[in-house]
């Protein structure tokens, strides 16, 4: 058999990502602007609806960095971020010189808690601190408790930045993630479920705000003859290159959505029998999850040596790349010393939990191999 390496998640191009990179080069739009990033950004707008109005950016970082700015984030501001997220999501809040505040995780959706978040909000208000922003993430694609947080939102007049870097193409009660937010964040890097190589956008729901996205995104540039600035810019524009990819990458999204669901699917059965493992599946019918990556919880028994760690080393020696969930940030050396709401959900999902490969583009034999492997860790 093959044993060449099984990817937690890698790139899947659909065929055309060529011929629009190719008219970039033919047409001398190698710059970050041109068609390509126009049409990528009424092919996004189109796929969110809602009125959903897009501006392509250089990383989903980049995105939540603006996003943060267009809320009005300054220095000396707290802003509310779920602790269970990859750095990027409170990474920005740093460079704004900003204090983050992080929120245990709940059980269902794995994704910030409403009680923990209003417990937060009501104890930082009391202490003179009130937020001003509240960064919620979709995590592996399911989307956190959209109702429950918008009420607390509302209540507190505190906006949502909706970080659905890793959800372009769940949905909720039919809407689609990344348009529920005050600002939606999107990620195009090379593991996410399409990607531009390298790339973000900004979702917004109106034309002023995305116009004054793409103003701080291109070095704030007044309206002048000369180059002139009244405000600080940053160089965060997609390549036209990079936005080829995308306009290629996203003819085929609903088809990478679908296999991503199909290998979610696969798990779903491989496990089904293995009462230590559950597959992490959205609470209800209201959720659709892209399934971006499909992750598992292991109940740890050391009688028969079963714990996530000894399952991801079984992975790793038959050349199959699993990880554990994310490492929450309250818990990461560089965060440790931020508030944090919350008891231990988020901590025992990360101690438990394992990601596993989860592309649109793997094959019968590599999840023959992955199966093979799981039979044998549990004695099957
Ligand atoms: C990937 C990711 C980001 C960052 O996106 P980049 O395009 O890699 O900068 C932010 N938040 C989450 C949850 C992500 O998974």
């Amino acid at each position: 058999m093959n044993n060449s390496k099984i990817w937690l998640s890698s790139p899947h191009m659909g065929g055309n990502e060529r011929h629009y990179v190719q008219e970039a080069f033919d047409t001398n739009w190698v710059a970050p602007l041109g068609p390509n990033v126009n049409g990528l950004e009424k092919d996004l707008e189109n796929y969110l609806g809602n009125g959903a109005h897009v501006g392509a950016l250089s990383s989903g970082t980049a995105a939540i960095h603006l996003g943060l700015i267009l809320l009005g984030v300054q220095a000396g501001d707290e802003v509310i971020c779920q602790s269970m997220t990859f750095s990027a999501s409170a990474n920005p809040i740093l460079y704004l010189g900003a204090t983050p505040v992080f929120i245990d995780s709940e059980e269902e959706t794995w994704n910030i808690c409403p009680i923990a978040l209003e417990a937060a909000i009501v104890d930082r208000i009391a202490k003179g601190r009130k937020p001003k922003a509240i960064i919620a993430v979709h995590l592996y694609g399911v989307p956190y408790q959209i109702e429950a947080i918008k009420v607390i939102s509302d209540k507190y007049e505190i906006p949502v930045l909706e970080d659905s870097a890793e959800a372009l193409g769940s949905s909720y009660k039919g809407q689609q993630c990344g348009t529920f937010g005050d600002i939606g964040v999107l990620s195009f890097n090379g593991n996410k479920i399409i990607t531009t190589s390298g790339g973000g956008a900004i979702v917004t729901k109106s034309k002023d705000i995305k116009d004054r996205a793409v103003f701080y995104a291109t070095q704030s540039r007044d309206d002048a003859p000369h180059y002139q600035h009244s405000e600080i810019g940053y160089n965060y524009r997609m390549s036209n290159i990079c936005a080829g990819i995308g306009r290629g990458q996203m003819e085929v999204l609903d088809a990478h959505v679908a296999l991503r669901r199909k290998m979610h699917d696969f798990y779903v059965d491989l496990f089904q029998d293995i009462d230590a493992v559950t597959v992490f599946s959205v609470p209800n019918d209201d959720y659709f999850a892209n399934y971006w990556l499909s992750a598992i919880l292991v109940a740890p028994d050391s009688d028969k040596g079963i714990d996530r760690e000894a399952l991801r080393q079984a992975f790793e020696v038959a050349n199959i790349e699993s990880r554990p969930l994310w490492k929450p940030m309250h818990l990461q050396p560089v965060f440790e010393s931020y508030p944090y709401y919350g008891t231990k959900v988020a901590e025992t999902l990360f101690e438990n939990g394992l990601c596993l490969p989860s592309g649109s583009n793997l094959t019968d034999e590599e999840r023959a191999r992955i199966a093979e492997v799981v039979r044998s860790f549990f004695g099957e």
